[in-house]
């Protein structure tokens, strides 16, 4: 999960979702997201993780989000949420 929004934005990637597709990194107009090796406990969760290339997005420049929504349009596995 991302850090508390310094931008206004609160940007939150669910890491049970995502799966690695990237389309959030494709659409989003201020770099928010980087695909980042995740830290979960959850031994189901670690493993799904691993089957999708052992990465998932995180909104690691948060307080760039200007809540265009594209990410969450985009998001395959609707895994995005924006709220602000
Ligand atoms: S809402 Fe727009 S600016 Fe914010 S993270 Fe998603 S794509 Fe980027």
């Amino acid at each position: 999960m991302s850090a508390v929004a310094t931008g206004g934005y609160r940007v939150v990637v669910d890491p049970g979702r995502c799966e690695n597709k990237q389309e959030c990194l494709d659409v989003c107009p201020t770099d928010v997201f980087d695909m980042v090796k995740p830290r979960v406990g959850n031994l189901l969760l670690r493993l799904k993780i691993r089957v999708h290339g052992g990465l998932v997005a995180e909104a690691t420049r948060e307080s760039q989000c200007i809540g265009c929504m594209a990410c969450v349009s985009a998001c395959p596995e609707n895994a995005i949420t924006v709220t602000g």
